[in-house]
């Protein structure tokens, strides 16, 4: 392997070198410098995100260029104005012993006229988005006649984002005889298009194979139900207690609607998409490089400027359109040496979508499955532990420790730590305990056209005296009860109607309600009894007589097993039916968490309450789980 000197870089780069700590040159520099420094040439290396890139074009265009001059002989363009600075603040580093180099960046978003003066004084580089660019050109800001050379740096993100006119507009206020030096992750047909077009014989450099993703990412999904997406989010982060993370949704309102989520629900999160001012999107990204933010949820165009290395985990909340585009997000992670982690989270409608990205990445997906509460628990203690073991003490806490003793002064060691560690413990234990298992199964059938009528732990199976004879077939009588309880359509499942009763699932946590909505419910004239079914599903020989209709008015036994529960609610309050929203209240208090979604939950229509169903399971509000993070 090659030293930075065997590439032919002169002193002051070398000496930068040196104070930037790079000790070898990455594959892609090894490849294009020193054909970059020997020959007059156009260029088109294909290299994934954190492989150097930079410093492959950066360093032989600071190496050539003439710094006594004042004209503009370099101009970098990159999709972002975040990658914009970051490359100018890159090339101003590689830079910092070539004296009179000035580097100016040019982006949209910030005084135009502060940046043509800045040119002015004598830019010999200037790192450029395409529309601001090409602004400043119209406007005569900028002469780019004399350009050298010309990089394309993240060609297929520019081209991705509808820059090809403005590229193709800017290239033609150039001259011809310059070298043009692309640089891009993947290949796909616009960016070897546009080298066609605008290169004459490029020598062309791969590292690693075309279009493959980085080989320090390893690449998992996880199979759930779509309404247990969030949930999955979520446990994938407690599962990870170190975690500092992209997730990608699809449009801008997900990607805000999860960003307040997770900060609602006490998690460090932000939000990056193009709704929002250029001014938040840089305090964002500010928390985010200073990790005051953990979880970082962003559309595609708004993440395709996040240049950080220490990324652990990307995760796809939602898949992108394009199979393409799962290679740039997963390219977030595993940077710069480093190993991350890609994580999926698929519904079983889009788990042939992983075979085509399987193809495209040329890697294998491993399958895996959401961690249970307990696994959750055990993880935030073993954490908290090795935390603790590493920590320095701060003598600042010194004049205190007398009280502190005295306090425990009868207190072992043994029980100090289990009284010290449950602080921690018992609030994810609280939480968890109940959860239930959130993975789908790949085989399992449509819930109510399939045969499978049993109830797992999470669900409540109920027993009601409308069936075939009232002219109710599953779907209708599905249709009823969703309506009639203002539920998603999702809510209510294996609805498995007979003679003259019925069978139908909930999920636990909306039992109360569907009870208490029911105490004394008439339709055409009868009173319609809902009960939970003892039968687990294996109900289909039960004979029920009709003297079930005794207990129709909410009769003594119902009213005992509430009772029971309503013991183990830890506030204890348990209100009374005065409406069907008393219902949700009550499930809510049962499981000790307040529903954030409360405000929610009244504004919307039926179609969206199923996730106020999920919050009132994991989406806690205040008595959330988390650590506050810092
Ligand atoms: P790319 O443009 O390919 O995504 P960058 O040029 O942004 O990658 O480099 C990614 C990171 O790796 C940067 O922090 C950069 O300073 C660092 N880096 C670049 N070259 C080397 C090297 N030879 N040795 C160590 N670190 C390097
Ligand atoms: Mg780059």
């Amino acid at each position: 392997m090659n030293t930075f000197q065997d590439l032919g870089l002169n002193e002051d780069l070398l000496h930068a070198i040196t104070d930037l700590g790079f000790e070898k040159p990455s594959d892609v520099q090894d490849k294009a410098i020193p054909i970059l420094l020997d020959q007059e040439t156009d260029l088109v290396a294909l290299a994934q995100t954190g492989t150097g890139k930079t410093a492959a074009f950066g360093f032989p265009m600071l190496q050539k260029i003439n710094v006594d001059s004042r004209t503009t002989q370099g101009l970098i363009l990159s999709p972002t104005r975040e990658l914009c600075l970051q490359i100018t603040n890159e090339m101003k580093q590689y830079g910092k012993y070539c004296k009179g180099l000035n580097v100016v960046a040019i982006y949209g978003g910030a005084s135009i006229s502060d940046q043509a003066r800045e040119v002015k004084r004598g830019a010999q580089i200037i790192v450029a988005t395409p529309g601001r660019m090409k602004d400043m050109i119209s406007r005569r800001m900028v002469d780019i006649s004399k350009i050298e050379y010309s990089v394309l740096d993240e060609a297929d993100e520019m081209l991705n984002m509808g820059f090809k006119e403005d590229i193709t507009d800017i290239l033609s206020h150039t001259p011809d005889e310059k070298n043009t030096w692309l640089f891009s992750a993947t290949m796909p047909k616009e960016v070897s298009n546009i080298a066609k077009r605008f290169m004459q014989n490029p020598v062309e450099i791969t590292v690693g194979n075309k279009n493959e993703s980085t080989n320090q990412v390893s690449h998992e999904y996880y199979l759930v139900n779509s309404r247990d997406r969030y949930q999955a989010l979520k446990r994938l982060s407690d599962a990870n207690p170190d975690i500092f993370s992209v997730i990608f949704c699809r449009t801008k309102r997900d990607t805000q609607k999860v960003a307040e989520n997770l900060i609602e629900d006490g998690y460090s999160a932000g939000a990056l998409h193009g709704d929002l001012s250029q001014n938040q999107r840089d305090l964002v990204m500010k928390s985010f490089r200073n990790k005051q933010i953990q979880m970082l949820v962003a559309t595609d165009v708004a993440a395709r400027g996040i240049d950080v290395d220490d990324i652990t985990h990307v995760i796809n909340y939602q898949l992108p359109d394009e199979p393409e585009i799962y290679t740039h997000r997963s390219g977030r992670t595993g940077r710069a040496g480093k190993t991350g982690i890609s994580m999926v989270i698929v519904s079983k409608s889009e788990v042939r979508k992983i075979k085509s990205i399987e193809r495209i990445i040329k890697k294998q997906f491993e399958k895996k499955v959401i961690p249970d509460g307990m696994e959750i628990c055990e993880v935030q203690l073993m954490s908290l532990a090795n935390k603790i073991q590493n920590t320095e003490v701060n003598h600042e806490i010194d004049k205190y420790l007398t009280s502190i003793n005295d306090l425990f002064e009868d207190t072992s060691k043994d029980e100090l730590i289990k009284k010290f560690f449950s602080v921690e413990f018992t609030r994810f234990f609280n939480y968890y305990q109940k959860t239930k298992n959130l993975n789908a199964s790949e085989s399992s059938s449509d819930r109510d056209g399939g045969k499978d009528y049993s109830v797992n732990s999470n669900d409540s199976r109920y027993f009601i005296n409308v069936g075939r004879k009232d002219g109710y077939d599953w779907m209708s009588l599905k249709d009823f009860l969703k309506d009639v309880l203002e539920l998603g359509r999702d809510d209510v499942f294996k609805v498995d109607v007979k003679e003259s009763f019925s069978f139908f699932n909930t999920d636990k946590a909306i039992q109360q309600k569907v009870l208490d909505f029911f105490t004394d419910f008439k339709h055409n004239g009868r009173f319609v009894n809902v009960e939970v079914s003892e039968d687990k599903g294996r109900s289909n020989n039960r004979s029920r007589g009709g003297g079930r209709r005794d207990d129709k008015r909410g009769g003594k036994r119902r009213d005992d097993r509430r009772g029971g529960e309503r013991r183990s609610n830890p506030r204890g309050d348990s209100g009374s039916r005065s409406d069907r929203r008393s219902g949700e209240r009550r499930s809510e208090s049962r499981d000790g968490f307040k529903n954030r979604s409360d405000r929610r939950s009244s504004e919307n229509s039926s179609g969206s309450r199923r996730s106020d169903s999920e919050s009132r399971t994991e989406n806690s509000g205040s008595s959330r789980p988390r650590r506050s993070r810092r």
